[in-house]
């Protein structure tokens, strides 16, 4: 099985012990590639850390983007900092961004301007962006259709959480949607209904670790390597043979190549 994790936080120190271990069971495991997103402070080493864990490891790209529960922190000198780090050949998109009204970390109103601000900052460097969306859905689709069609775009929604509605919205925008470990979670029909309108083409795992953990490791830490377990309990919504190219998604991953190679195709880091 070849899959990639489009999602995790491996730079944390829940990994500190063994990163190595780590990286090498998703390789194991066949997990050919992780994007690790950088979050925090952008005022602090957090994002430099991140990327760092990037360029350490053959298969780990990065991404950097200031986290909604983070909004306030965005300033100018942020900005300027995360630009610089974007400058090094791992660090692939741009986010995680968004909104999240659920913990309300940041005023609401910093929220949307932050969001709006770097969806045109990651338009400049012609860089996808990785979208955060919590009890949040109608304004984050509102903001995403005026400020993403642009030629060019490219975005993931991650972690999806919303309806199928929802998702076919953002596909008509240009999104990709990505399924983390919570797809799996016996009450989480309403996620499995949704992933049924995603076609493959579109589709993306991942584990958003170390949170998140599927079924069967449920209250366990994540980690990247655990992504086949999503794969294979979505069984059936992962694996639609006969549509989309023809492949199913194993075989898709397969002509995943994460890069900012000119020529690139399709959406986001999937071409
Ligand atoms: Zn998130
Ligand atoms: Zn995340």
């Amino acid at each position: 099985m070849i899959l990639i994790d489009s999602h995790c936080h491996i730079d944390g120190e829940q990994f500190d012990e063994d990163r190595d271990q780590v990286v090498r069971r998703a390789r194991e495991a066949g997990v050919v590639a992780m994007l690790n997103i950088g979050t925090g402070d952008p005022h602090s080493d957090d994002f430099r850390r991140a990327v760092a864990v990037a360029e350490k490891y053959e298969n780990v790209y990065a991404s950097v983007g200031v986290h909604p529960h983070d909004a306030k922190l965005y300033d100018d000198a942020a900005e300027e900092h995360l630009i610089e780090l974007a400058k090094s050949e791992k660090v692939i998109a741009w986010g995680e961004i968004g909104l999240d009204y659920y913990y309300g970390h940041s005023p609401r109103d910093v929220q949307r301007d932050v969001f709006r601000r770097q969806i045109r900052t990651a338009k400049e460097l012609n860089l996808p962006i990785i979208i955060h969306s919590r009890d949040a859905d109608d304004e984050t689709v509102e903001i995403l259709t005026e400020e993403c069609s642009y030629e060019g775009f490219r975005g993931i929604m991650h972690c999806f959480g919303g309806t199928a509605a929802m998702a076919e919205d953002l596909m008509k925008i240009g999104f990709m949607i990505s399924f983390a470990g919570n797809v799996t979670f016996k009450k989480a029909e309403n996620l499995r209904d949704a992933a049924r309108v995603v076609p493959l083409d579109r589709l993306l795992i991942e584990t958003d670790c170390p949170f998140l953990t599927p079924v069967p490791f449920r209250g366990k830490r994540n980690e990247p390597s655990f992504v086949v377990h999503t794969r294979s309990f979505g069984g059936t919504l992962f694996d639609r043979r006969g549509e989309s190219r023809g492949r199913d998604h194993c075989e898709l991953s397969k002509d995943l190549r994460i890069g900012r190679e000119k020529g690139c195709s399709g959406n986001g880091i999937m071409c």
